[in-house]
């Protein structure tokens, strides 16, 4: 191959090779001579090893030049192949050949070429001038049609790019809207960590194949896109979830992934045309659908409904709205009593938040807590919370009501307030309220998250007079090690474990935590008790209090100072 021309090279950069078809010397040698200089030209003798080459080599070759004697052949089954193949039709195949002006039978020839779908025939002899603006502007036009299709299509999976998916949706159900269809959209779970693992060309390959065996083989297709990095979407006939289900789960484990355990979760909405909902609208309903199902082991498709979207709105009213509940003080804390049933009297509160919404209504921290944690608003909500819980013990104190300690709850994201310790301490001093009557919980999962600044930050509490209580015990995973070498005072033995209590069996849990307690030198809350039964339970297990319905459900602080008032006065 020679060096190209410079001033050539800036309209063949996407396709270098020019196929020539033929056995005719002559022919071969001009068209080298006139194109050599600007491509790669490869000669075959037989047009079955020139497709083979093009079938390869299809991102390379700008065009084919075949003879006509050689399209005549075997009847135009080049040009009537070529057109067939949904790849091939794209390559613009030119005939050269001689017109015999008295035969009627080749200009016959050269029609039926063009008709068949040749994109040109040229006319021999050979006019290098001619030959080559033709074929250079045969090429332009194939250059940009493709560009159009690199666009259109996403070129690793070969599916469509985002917006073209989406606009095609719309024509698709536009024109064929008696069909019922479901919008289906597969996720690719740890495509990071495959990209990590085993480098990114593995990673594209594991996409490539499921765009190819996952999505388009399946079933019912229509046709697909590729919307984010890791994210497949689909258009595909509408069948019930469970048959869906199958085809998919089938279609998985078949798919032959280059690295083993891949995993795919799935998500199908499916599109109701009345509704008018826009097809990225559909779209992300299918991926909502999807992200419910994400963390559960051993579903791998859901399909999404209005509840799920009653949710997200929720969700998005929820966080949006959070800002302005701080402002105008909605979050009220509720105080559960905690009862010391040795000595038979209230021996302190947990303080527990509740929003009361002016347009969702009084609200459960459950609905809310892990969204703020999610975002980080639960600091800003904590220390909100804290305050108020000082000045109330502070106003409580000025009323002569006979105050206990208060629990304060610390979420997992709090610790990452540069000198939570420090921070916590200031508060509880401006309101000149002693450490011993503030107990700070945290939850026994919060630990594992980062143990070393958790402990750190807890001794520094701990060290200042706070009593720290371990909530949630049951729930997380600590060590005898671990849980030895805490700064802790309290387990707050999770309520599932006094809920799930079946006395007398074997390796009884709240049996074990009891014993667990006593060997750590910890004093011991029930949380959640609510019958007498678990009551008397937790005593002959030698107990030290309860928390619970049992006693009394969380109450409004009003209540809560009544409640310490009356029992109070029970027990003079
Ligand atoms: P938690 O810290 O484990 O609080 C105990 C939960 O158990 C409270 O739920 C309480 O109302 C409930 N409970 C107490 N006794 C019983 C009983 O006998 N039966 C039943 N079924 N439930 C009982 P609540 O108030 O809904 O709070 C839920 C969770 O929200 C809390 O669990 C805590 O993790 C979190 N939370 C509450 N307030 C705050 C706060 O101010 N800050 C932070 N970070 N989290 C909070
Ligand atoms: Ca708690
Ligand atoms: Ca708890």
């Amino acid at each position: 191959m020679r060096g190209k021309r410079g001033d050539d090279m800036q309209f063949h950069r996407m396709f270098r090779e020019v196929l020539i078809v033929s056995e005719n010397e002559q022919t071969i040698r001009e068209l080298q001579k006139i194109l050599d200089e600007v491509f790669t030209v490869s000669v075959y003798l037989k047009k079955e090893d020139a497709l083979e080459k093009l079938r390869h080599k299809l991102g390379e070759v700008a065009i084919v030049i075949c003879e006509l004697a050689e399209v005549e052949r075997d009847d135009y089954r080049l040009i009537r192949g070529m057109n067939e193949d949904d790849k091939l039709r794209d390559v613009p195949l030119v005939v050269v050949g001689e017109r015999r002006e008295e035969s009627f039978l080749d200009i016959h020839a050269e029609i039926k070429c063009l008709e068949l779908g040749a994109v040109d025939f040229i006319l021999k002899p050979l006019v290098p001038d001619i030959v080559i603006n033709r074929i250079k502007s045969l090429i332009r036009l194939r250059e940009s049609t493709a560009m159009l299709n690199i666009l259109e299509r996403d070129s690793l999976t070969g599916l469509y790019t985002k917006e073209f998916f989406f606009k095609r949706v719309e024509e698709y159900l536009a024109e064929h809207p008696d069909e019922k269809y479901l919008l289906w959209v597969s996720d690719i779970q740890g495509l990071k960590v495959i990209n990590e693992k085993y480098g990114f060309d593995k990673g594209d390959e594991v996409l490539r194949i499921m765009g190819e065996y996952g999505v388009k083989h399946t079933p019912g297709f229509i046709f697909g896109g590729r919307i984010e990095g890791d994210k497949l979407a689909a258009l595909v006939y509408a069948r019930d979830k469970s048959e869906m289900n199958d085809v998919i789960v089938e279609n998985d484990t078949k798919t032959p992934f280059p690295v083993s355990n891949v995993s795919i979760k799935h998500g199908i909405y499916r599109i109701d045309t009345k509704l008018n909902v826009t097809p990225r609208g559909m779209y992300d309903r299918a991926l909502l659908a999807l992200q419910k199902i994400k963390s559960q082991y051993g579903v791998f498709l859901g399909e999404y409904n209005d509840a799920l979207r009653q949710d997200l709105l929720l969700k998005q009213m929820i966080l949006g709205s959070a800002d302005e509940a701080l402002e105008k003080h909605q979050f009220k804390v509720y105080y559960q009593p905690k009862h010391d049933f040795h000595a038979d009297k209230t021996c302190g509160a947990e303080g527990l938040v509740r929003w009361d919404h002016p347009d969702i209504g009084f609200m459960n921290p459950l609905l809310f807590i892990s969204l703020f944690e999610q975002n980080g608003f639960i600091t800003k909500m904590d220390f909100y919370v804290w305050e108020e819980i000082c000045k109330t013990l502070k106003k409580w104190e000025s009323e002569g009501v006979p105050i206990v300690p208060v629990s304060i709850n610390v979420s997992r994201r709090d610790f990452e307030v540069p000198d939570l310790a420090g921070r916590i301490t200031a508060l509880v001093d401006s309101y000149e309220i002693p450490h011993s009557m503030v107990h700070v919980e945290v939850t026994e999962s919060a630990y594992s998250d980062d143990p070393a600044r958790i402990t750190e930050t807890v001794k520094k509490l701990h060290d200042s007079g706070f009593v720290i209580e371990m909530d949630d015990f049951g729930t997380g995973y600590s060590s005898l090690i671990a849980l030895s070498s805490m700064d802790l005072d309290v387990l707050k033995l999770d309520r599932s474990i006094i809920e799930n209590d079946h006395p007398g069996s074997e390796k009884n849990i709240l049996e074990f935590s009891m014993q667990l307690a006593k060997m750590l030198n910890l004093k011991t809350v029930a949380e959640g008790v609510e019958t007498k039964e678990q009551m008397e339970r937790i005593s002959d297990l030698g107990g030290d209090y309860i928390q619970g319905y049992y006693y009394s459900k969380p109450l409004p602080a009003d209540e809560f100072a009544k409640y310490l008032r009356d029992k109070n006065s029970e027990n003079k």
